[in-house]
Formats: structure tokens, sequence, C-alpha cells
């Protein structure tokens, strides 16, 4: 790479990293520096030999039989269990199933239905827009049932009120990676008879999430940003145990016969199954599965702690290099200036932001662009060395001071950014 090399300061801290040996665990593009790991995590081999040996051994050799010895019938709750180990739910409340705006769907209809009396759903203006649609989808549904109600991020604890019926947040704001207090929302929610939705696109596989602890009613969320699961792997949701427990009919309306109580009697009229389960559609993508269970047991031996320790490391020695080469104060952060207040990604503000995107792509450093002027880094401790953020500067600086953004190549824009 025709990059300056590593500086004693970077080398030092990628030794004395104590996760530095997962890198190896990941195939990282030849002449790449990567991240983006908050739009799509990396391949890493764990997840490819599953995925080959599901294929091979199990859909190749034992067919239609490995439904039942193969458990993949139930690998939506085996592999649901795993991630709930990650985000503090206990057993038998996660699902790893459907993309995450069909399970917002679902626990939307759920917040809705067990708090009857009210038809708000307050969200944040600068939510992720499938979120918003969701919600919007649900209002042409059901008329005056749902209305939605937005208001500025930093206004979303004061808005909650005696007629929301559901807070819906994501916790980590995509475009500025601000992090929202989960226990004072939850807690303001609960005065107010509220019920929440947290999403975890952006929190999962992050840092630690304790979402039984802080009362959280629901959560949905991705497999395929900091979990590594692959492009389009399914997603998740949880509903907290005492609306699992307390259910008396069946909780939201998609009503799949994977979801049914017994599925194999083929009766005509639908009876959810008990627990989690109801909250299946159809049936589970096995290979996609497969690969978010391998991407999970990278996850097994690790203390969340010590990862968002890293994202943290990272994410602070990135602004002290670009602090030193003057970058800024042209372009300048977006995201909080205290590391506890932010999740794994930082964003910065400049006109041209996507051309500097795509001149940082051309160096072999991904990162990416969100609309309007905003170029975003992800970090992932999982694979992510100093050695890798103190070289993305250095690049970053000779693309400013060049001004090499100009050039027209830069300019083209994609239909993916
Ligand atoms: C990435 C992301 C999604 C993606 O939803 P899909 O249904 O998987 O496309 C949803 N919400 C948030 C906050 C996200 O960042």
């Amino acid at each position: 790479m025709p990059r300056s090399l590593q500086t004693p300061t970077a080398h030092e801290k990628d030794i004395h990293d104590p996760l530095a040996t997962l890198r190896t665990k990941f195939h990282i593009p030849a002449d790449t520096i990567y991240f983006d790991g908050n739009s799509l995590g990396l391949l890493s081999e764990t997840v490819q030999t599953r995925v080959a040996d599901t294929m091979a051994e199990q859909w190749g050799n034992d067919v239609i039989t490995s439904w039942n010895k193969h458990n993949w019938i139930n690998l939506p709750l085996t592999v649901g269990d795993k991630i709930a180990r990650l985000i503090g739910a206990p057993e038998g409340t996660t699902l790893c199933c459907d993309s995450t705006s069909l399970n917002l769907f679902k626990v939307l209809c759920a917040a809705l239905d067990i708090n009857h009396g009210r038809t708000e759903v307050l969200s944040t203006e600068d939510n992720f827009p499938t979120d918003l649609y969701m919600v919007q989808g649900l209002q042409q549904l059901l008329g005056e049932r749902c209305t939605l109600r937005l208001v500025p991020e930093q206004e979303l604890l004061a808005a909650i009120n005696e007629n929301t019926a559901a807070v819906l947040a994501t916790e980590v704001n995509f475009r500025t990676g601000r992090k929202l207090p989960l226990a004072e929302l939850s807690a303001k929610a609960k005065a107010q008879g509220a019920l929440t939705i947290v999403d975890l696109a952006h929190s999962a596989g992050a840092f630690p999430v304790a979402l039984l602890q802080h009362d959280i009613d629901f959560a949905i969320g991705c497999t395929y940003k900091y979990l590594n699961a692959g492009p389009g792997a399914p997603a998740f949701l949880y509903v907290a145990p005492k609306h699992l427990e307390s259910s008396r009919k069946p909780m939201q309306p998609l009503f799949g016969w994977l979801g049914h109580a017994e599925p194999f009697a083929f009766s005509v009229d639908y009876a959810p199954a008990k627990g989690i389960r109801q909250f299946l559609t159809g049936t589970p993508p096995i290979l996609a599965l497969a690969a978010v269970d391998a991407a999970l047991d990278i996850f097994a031996d690790i203390d969340m702690a010590d990862i968002r320790k890293k994202s943290i490391g990272l994410s602070e020695y990135w602004l002290a290099c670009m602090a030193d080469e003057g970058l800024l104060e042209i372009m300048p952060s977006i995201s909080p200036d205290k590391a506890e207040e932010r999740g794994s990604q930082l964003a910065f503000e400049h006109e041209h932001a996507y051309a500097i995107c795509q001149a940082l792509i051309a160096e072999g450093i991904i990162a990416d662009f969100r609309a309007p002027n905003y170029l975003r880094i992800g970090f992932s401790a999982l694979y992510n060395t100093y050695g890798e953020v103190q070289q993305a500067v250095s690049s970053l600086a000779t693309i400013m001071h060049e001004r090499r953004y100009e050039n027209e190549a830069f300019q083209q824009r994609n239909t993916v950014t």
C-alpha cells in the first residue's frame, strides 16, 4: 500500500489490544482498510465454512430430514437465544427472522394492541427512514388507531406524555452516532404509561445492551452490521417476558403457519404458538440463518465491555489523528464529543463529503456517505486496528489538503451510497 508506515503510537496500541487476534478470523480484502462495518460487516472464515457445510452436508446429503436431524425448524429460536446474550435478554424472548423493517411492523402492532386505549407512536424526526415508513404504512392500514408524532431527538424524552402508546427510538442515530440513554427513556415512558420499542440496528454487537435490566418492552435490529452475518441476513426481534406471559390472544397480525401452535396439524384456524415463537411468519432462510449462527460464535467468548472499550479507543484515536492533521476545522464532527454518548461510529460534515468518500475509496479506504453531506466512519472492534486508523486519517489529510475530492471522477453518484 502506498501509505505511510504506522506511527509508534498506533503500533503500541495494537500490540496492547486484547482483541487483536480476532482480526485473523476475518477475510480482509486485499489493499483495503474497512471502516464500514456499521453498514455491512466483513465475512469471517467461521461463517464461510458453516454456510458451505450447511449446503453440502445438510441440504446436500440430508435434504428434507435436516428440519429434524439438524434442528432447522428451531433455528430462529436457537439463534435468537444467542443474540439474546448480547442484548441483555433472557432465553426464549428473542427470535432471528425476517427483516428489521418487517419485525418492526410486528412489534408495532403488538404495542398498539397492548396499549389499545392510546394511538400515538412517538419517534424522532431523524430516525432511520424505514422505521418511520413502517409506522406510516400501519397508519394507512389502521386509520385513526395509529398516529405518528415526530420530535427532534433532543426533545424525545420530554415529549413522552399520557397520550403516547409507544415510543419508537433507534438507540444510535444512523447519521450522528448519538446514543440515546435507554435507562432514562424507559423510566420516562413507564412513568407516562407508554411502551418502548427500541431499534438496535447500530447497537447489537457494537456495545453491551441491557434490555431486561432497562425494562424495554420490544426491540428489533440487524445482524448484517456489527454482527457480521452477511448481506440481508435475517434480523432479530425481542419481546419482554412479561408481555409474552400475559398475552391471551395472538400478539401480532402476520399469522404465518410457523407461528402457529401446531403447524403440522394443518388446521384451518390460526392459534398462536406460546411465547416468542408466535412472532414467526413463514419458512426461515436456513442458509442465511446458519450464517448468523456462525457469526455469533465469534462473540461467544468475548466480553461486550471489551468490545466497547476498543471501539471507544479507535474512535478517540481517529479524532486525535484528525486534530493533529488540522482536519476538524475543515470537516467538523457532528457526533457527540463524549465517547460514552456515541455508538461505534463518527460522522463529519463537509459540502463535498460524497466526493471525499469516493476519493478515500479510490485509496482502498472504505467509509460511507450519508445525505446530505456527511462522511461516516464505522468502527468494528473485532477487526479494525489503530494502525488502520492512523493510515486512513493520513490519507484523508492528503485528500483534503490537496483538494483531491475536486477530481471529476469522484463526483459521479452511485445508486447505493
Ligand atoms: C440498517 C437499519 C435498518 C435496516 O432495516 P432492514 O429492514 O434490514 O433493511 C433499520 N433501522 C435502522 C435504524 C438501521 O440502521
